[in-house]
């Protein structure tokens, strides 16, 4: 991804692709001082564009820092980075982080917080699972614990755990990895949140340990929109064998039904089906 044409927007300029480049002595690299947003846009508009910036500023503050460009100053950014890829759908990346500078230790409250916004093409992230329904491992690491970690923030810290996750799922052949929390209920994958259909009714966990995603959201809205039934509640292990249907929900996965988990099967069944397609009518509108 590095060395291509193209330009990064990177704390107020224009960059070319190539040159966009931090310091090794960067503190998010050694510390993880750092939060993003995966954003799509749909005929060149980002979908729920405001969102996903109101949410990389409340990620900053929840690692203890405080980007210092506005929401409205990162938009017209996000607007400017897409227009200049000439990509109508596009992948969106904006990054914020603790860079180099007075400090080398964990501290580093006086080192400048930096911004990048590229854009890209990304297709299907789960490839074509999205009509024959994905196959998930089970991942031996758990999503943490709140007093451990703020889970609510899109920090790269929280992501080691889902890259180990994913490598360990791919090595079996499979597109992602379920994860349990840390009180060994189903929390999500490592990119995407995660859905249960039984007797026409939708569960899904509640996101009280980790991303409480827009698109899940916005799936949620969309059911009760339906008259579906929709239960954000904590789910045990040992139901998954009573769930008829399963999909993930995330910006890049988009929706995309799930049609195995471990020794569990799922049919692609009609409301995943339908709610993937509503989706993408949606994101079009
Ligand atoms: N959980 C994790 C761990 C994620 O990385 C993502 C993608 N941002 C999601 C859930 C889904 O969030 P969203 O729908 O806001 O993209």
């Amino acid at each position: 991804y590095d060395d291509r044409d193209g330009t990064i927007w990177m704390d107020g300029m224009m960059t070319r692709w190539r040159d966009a480049k931090v310091h090794i002595l960067t503190h998010a690299m050694h510390y993880a001082s750092s939060v993003f947003e995966g954003e799509r846009a749909y005929n060149g508009k980002i979908f729920k564009s405001r969102e996903h910036t109101e949410r990389l500023h409340r990620s900053a503050k929840l690692i203890d820092f405080e980007i210092q460009w506005s929401v409205d100053e990162i938009e017209q950014v996000k607007a400017q980075v897409l227009r200049a890829s000439r990509l109508k759908d596009a992948y969106i990346r904006a990054i914020a982080w603790r860079g180099a500078g007075e400090d080398m230790g964990v501290a580093s409250a006086r080192n400048p917080v930096h911004l990048a916004i590229a854009a890209w093409e990304w297709g299907a992230y789960y490839g074509d699972a999205k009509t024959k329904g994905a196959k998930l491992d089970i991942s031996k690491w758990k999503r943490p614990s709140p007093e451990t970690i703020p889970c609510q923030a899109k920090a790269a810290g929280l992501y080691m755990i889902c890259t180990m996750s994913k490598h360990a799922a791919e090595a079996k052949g499979c597109s992602d990895a379920m994860m349990f929390d840390y009180r060994g209920y189903v929390a999500e994958a490592t990119g995407a949140n995660i859905f249960f259909v039984k007797d026409g009714e939708v569960h899904t966990p509640k996101p009280d340990c980790f991303l409480n995603g827009i698109t899940r959201q916005t799936v949620i809205g969309m059911l009760q929109e339906k008259g579906i039934k929709v239960h954000e509640r904590h789910i045990m292990p040992e139901e998954l064998e009573g769930f008829e249907q399963c999909w993930l929900t995330g910006t890049a996965a988009e929706v995309t039904p799930v049609g195995q988990i471990g020794d569990y099967n799922f049919e692609v069944g009609a409301l995943a089906r339908d709610i993937a397609a509503d989706y993408e009518r949606l994101v079009r509108e």
